[in-house]
């Protein structure tokens, strides 16, 4: 039987563990006792950054290694992932809905069990198998029903119980590569912003992730689109111009048209997208569009170059599935829309 490449990797767990503040989120991390004490401090100072900016009450729990890679390869990166119906994961996030981004989002969720899907390549293509052209696949089997999620994505959600303490991925650093450990002072000529990076990778295991490089993968094989059971959280807000004319919920198709970030059923614009390695703009499709300043997960870190969390980057957290608390100058402004947020959130938990 064919099967489909996946970017999936898990790695065994290494010796002993490193645990955070017991407040909101908390990153734990797994690692060689020998590791490289100030890559230790990197790795703490990167999940500061997502524990001081994410509330959920849940433990991630992360291998993280600095050892010499093969020549070239800055670092590997993995999450542990699974699925959920569509309909369960809609439910999930009006159940953790706190927000006023959260609220934007489940209004204009669809409410049936599938999302209709704006993707192309396998052999359910009417321009024939493998075909780049895109069609409407909105037959409601595998692929329009189930969500897959990065297991700390699901922790967010109440979807995973505490009891549970498997690995939700790894992300090991070469040594071999320049590193500025100390961005405080600004990120020296020639070196990678280490704890940038490695907030990066955190921010791809907490669930910044698309399904599209999957589709990207295997986009000329024979496969029913029904196998392409990797519909991602961001996924869900991946919007195009196209998608939008063709009635399609989502835009999952891979190749190098525009892929924006929507809350709205496409409508508005927030951000934009990478395409794809193979079919895209030579960017992993799990990440912002490149060069364009948006955020921490924009798909290449240059030397010398300092990286951080945005409130792009924030938003999309938020959307998928995170807590994100809103700043106080706008909670001050907003007590009505607050008020009004929280009896339309009960009007939608008593529907679902
Ligand atoms: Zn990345």
């Amino acid at each position: 039987m064919k099967t489909l490449k996946t970017l999936l990797k898990i790695v065994p767990l290494l010796a002993c563990a490193y645990a955070g503040s017991a407040q909101a989120l908390t990153i734990n991390f797994t690692y060689d006792p020998a590791m490289d004490a100030r890559a230790l401090a990197g790795f703490q100072a990167a999940a500061n950054l997502w524990q001081n900016r994410l509330t959920d009450n849940v433990q991630v729990n992360l291998n993280i290694g600095f050892s010499e890679l093969a020549a070239g390869v800055l670092g590997s990166t993995g999450s542990t992932q699974g699925t959920i119906s569509y309909a369960g994961y809609r439910q999930a996030l009006i159940a953790d809905a706190k927000s006023g981004t959260d609220m934007r989002a489940i209004a204009n969720l669809p409410k049936g069990p599938c999302l209709s899907v704006l993707m192309n390549g396998t052999n359910a293509n009417p321009a024939g198998t493998g075909s780049a052209a895109t069609f409407v696949d909105n037959d409601c089997d595998a692929n329009n029903s189930t969500i897959r999620l990065t297991w700390a994505n699901a922790r967010a959600l109440g979807l995973v119980p505490d009891s549970d303490k498997r690995s939700d991925g790894n992300i090991s650093f070469s040594s071999a590569f320049a590193w500025d450990f100390n961005p405080n002072d600004g990120v020296t000529a020639g070196t990678f912003d280490f704890i940038g990076v490695a907030a990066h990778e955190i921010g791809h295991a907490l669930g910044f992730i698309s399904g599209v490089d999957v589709l990207d993968l295997n986009r000329s094989g024979n496969f029913s689109d029904a196998l392409f059971t990797y519909i991602s959280p961001t996924d869900v807000f991946r919007c195009s111009p196209e998608s939008k004319a063709a009635g399609a919920d989502i835009d999952w198709a891979a190749d190098n048209r525009t892929k924006y970030f929507s809350l709205d059923n496409c409508t508005t614009t927030l951000s934009v997208f990478s395409e794809g390695r193979t079919y895209g703009d030579g960017q992993q499709a799990s990440h912002w569009k490149d060069n364009r300043g948006i955020g921490l997960l924009d798909p290449t870190a240059a030397r010398g170059e300092l990286l951080a969390i945005s409130k792009m980057d924030l938003m999309m957290f938020d959307a998928i599935g995170w807590d994100v608390p809103e700043p106080a100058s706008i909670a001050l402004f907003s007590l009505g829309a607050a008020a009004l947020a929280g009896s339309r959130r009960r009007k939608l938990a008593k529907a679902a």
